[in-house]
Parts: C-alpha cells; sequence; structure tokens
C-alpha cells in the first residue's frame, strides 16, 4: 500500500525538453506545449473574436477553445484524429454538456462543427418547446 499522498501540484516544470508537472508525470515535452499553444492561439483566431484557447496537461499537452465556459452552456472545439468536433451545453455536475456529440462527428472546417452543434441543439430545443406547449395546452386551467 502507498503511503504517497495524492498529488495536486499541476505546475509544470521543464527540465531540458521535458516539460511536465509531478501531477502528470507523464514526461510530456515543451515541444507538445508549444505545439498545443500555437494551434490552440491559431484555432481560436480562425473562429474570431470572443473565443479563448486553453492549454492542459494531462498525460501530453492537450488544447480547445471556447467560446464561454462549455460546461456552462458555453461550447468548445476541439481537435481530434480527423478534424474538429464539440462541447456544448449545460453538463450536470462532472458529465458532459447537454448538446455534446463528442464522437458522432469531426469536420475539417471548424466552423462547420460550430455550425452543426447549432443545428442539433435547435432540434433539441424545439423538441422541448413541442413538449412545453402541449402541457401548457393541457393544463392551462392550473397552470
Ligand atoms: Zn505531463
Amino acid at each position: 500500500m502507498s503511503t504517497k499522498p495524492y498529488c495536486r501540484d499541476w505546475k509544470p516544470r521543464r527540465n531540458r525538453g521535458i516539460y511536465c508537472s509531478p501531477a502528470c508525470g507523464g514526461g510530456c515535452t515543451h515541444r507538445e506545449f508549444t505545439d498545443a499553444t500555437r494551434r490552440a492561439a491559431k484555432l481560436a483566431a480562425r473562429l474570431g473574436d470572443g473565443w479563448k484557447p486553453r492549454v492542459w496537461e494531462n498525460l501530453g499537452w492537450h488544447y480547445t477553445v471556447e467560446l464561454g465556459d462549455a460546461k456552462r452552456g458555453g461550447i468548445s472545439i476541439h481537435e481530434g484524429a480527423n478534424g474538429y468536433w464539440y462541447l456544448m451545453g449545460d453538463a450536470p455536475s462532472c458529465g458532459i454538456p447537454a448538446w455534446s456529440h463528442p464522437t458522432d462527428r469531426e469536420f475539417r472546417d471548424p466552423k462547420d462543427a460550430v455550425r452543426y452543434a447549432l443545428r442539433r441543439a435547435a432540434k433539441d430545443v424545439a423538441r422541448q418547446q413541442a413538449t412545453v406547449d402541449l402541457v401548457t395546452a393541457g393544463c392551462w386551467h392550473f397552470l
């Protein structure tokens, strides 16, 4: 049984080509970090005003760009193996945001991922509005 406390030190340290935190311990490289940072800035610029890059470490350096808080009603765009995908909508506790389909589709153009997210969300909102309309019409006498 290990007596080592859970390491929460996520501050990365540079040691030659390595740029990795004690909590990660994955031997992440500074090149991965600079590449993720550069790609995030480039993607944020491609999407326009309001998009913010976010870079993090967890057994490698990763990035996303966000418009608002992706887990509280915003959207984030991620680069996958075959293109860009999204997370969008509110997330219950630590779950996946409501209108997210991360394994659904990836798009060559990140703007297509945003367009697809909006179409999926609009369909879902329309279905939910239909339910609200139905219940409102059936229960108007005690609402
Ligand atoms: Zn690391």
